[in-house]
């Protein structure tokens, strides 16, 4: 059945992203609580439309790894997209000082899984693998959202934004740079993959700021210098060498989805009991602990600029 958006209670914002906001709401017919992320598109009826019918395909796409979609509408030129609310938001916020290793284990099987279902089941090539599109819920489950299902969506949403921090694999670095768009293929994602382990595992982007002073020098490390890897000191030759092989510089190189899966540091995820749901806690009282003193440091200068 559709959604509409006068069955929905509008609560709190749950987040911003480059595209829009994302908001909790509940709908009222089923009582379910959902996130409904709004994007503002300046595009006629029929692109929109045309979007509404693409995402539809995601009705298909039910995985546990895989965030759940509900529905989508659109009203003006705004399109609705409504899906699984994950109560305890993504990982960006959850990775603290740094996730310790049978919780990256259980992560990067998950992430490996949803990607592989994507690619399996819907022939979709995620494209936006960060740690912001990962997200979690108290149960300890980890899904992947923000996948491209739609062309004419992509193909609205300007992608000019590279961002203070990317993800994207050296060659497509070096596409975009050459304004090729065409060497998008499944490795780009495991590329991302890795970068996103790395950036669980020390707690900040693997290619920070405090060295890389813009992004053209960024972009440049990424391209010509050796990848990074997890700390030697805190993670295992299984783990490491897992990273290593998604951060393979030549895109043939990088393992693929099912290699990953039978690689002896997944096997031992496999094998394992993670106490997802005891992690999932601490990360919240933490990122909490976070923003409270965040919020109470930060309370004059926000009276100055009054
Ligand atoms: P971006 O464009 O940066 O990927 P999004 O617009 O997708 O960001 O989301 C912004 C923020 O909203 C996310 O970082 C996350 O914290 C929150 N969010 C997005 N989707 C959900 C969801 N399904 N459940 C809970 N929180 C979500």
């Amino acid at each position: 059945f559709d959604i509409t958006m006068n069955q929905l209670q509008l609560d709190e914002e749950l987040g911003r992203g480059n595209y829009g906001t994302v908001k909790k709401v509940l709908h009222k017919p089923t009582n379910v609580a959902m996130a409904m992320k709004e994007i503002r598109l300046e595009l006629d009826e029929a692109k929109l439309n045309a979007i509404i019918m693409e995402l539809d395909i995601l009705h298909r796409a039910t995985a546990p790894e895989i965030i759940e979609f509900y529905g989508a509408f659109f009203i003006e030129s705004c399109v609705y997209y409504c899906m699984e609310y994950m109560d305890a938001g993504s990982l960006d916020k959850l990775h603290g000082a740094g996730v310790p290793e049978d919780v990256l284990g259980r992560i990067a099987s998950s992430m490996v899984k949803g990607l592989k279902f994507l690619k399996d089941e819907l022939q979709i090539i995620h494209r936006d693998v960060k740690p912001t599109n990962v997200l979690v819920n108290r149960k300890g489950q980890v899904k992947l959202c923000d996948f491209g299902v739609s062309g004419q969506l992509e193909k609205s949403l300007a992608k000019t934004n590279i961002g203070c921090q990317s993800y994207m694999a050296p060659e497509r670095i070096k596409g975009e740079s050459q304004n090729n768009l065409g060497t998008y293929t499944v490795s780009s994602d495991v590329w991302s993959l890795g970068l996103t382990m790395i950036e669980l595992a020390l707690g900040q982007y693997p290619y920070p700021p405090e060295t890389y002073s813009n992004v053209f020098a960024q972009l440049t490390a990424i391209v010509h210098g050796d990848p990074p890897n997890l700390p030697e000191d805190q993670y295992s030759a299984d783990a490491r060498d897992l990273v290593s092989r998604c951060l393979e510089k030549r895109p043939e190189s990088r393992a693929t989805y099912n290699e990953l899966l039978e690689h002896p540091f997944l096997v031992a995820d496999a094998q394992r009991e993670v106490d997802m749901v005891g992690w999932v806690e601490r990360a919240i009282a933490h990122r909490e602990a976070l923003a409270g003193s965040s919020s109470q440091a930060s309370l004059p200068s926000a009276l100055d600029e009054l």
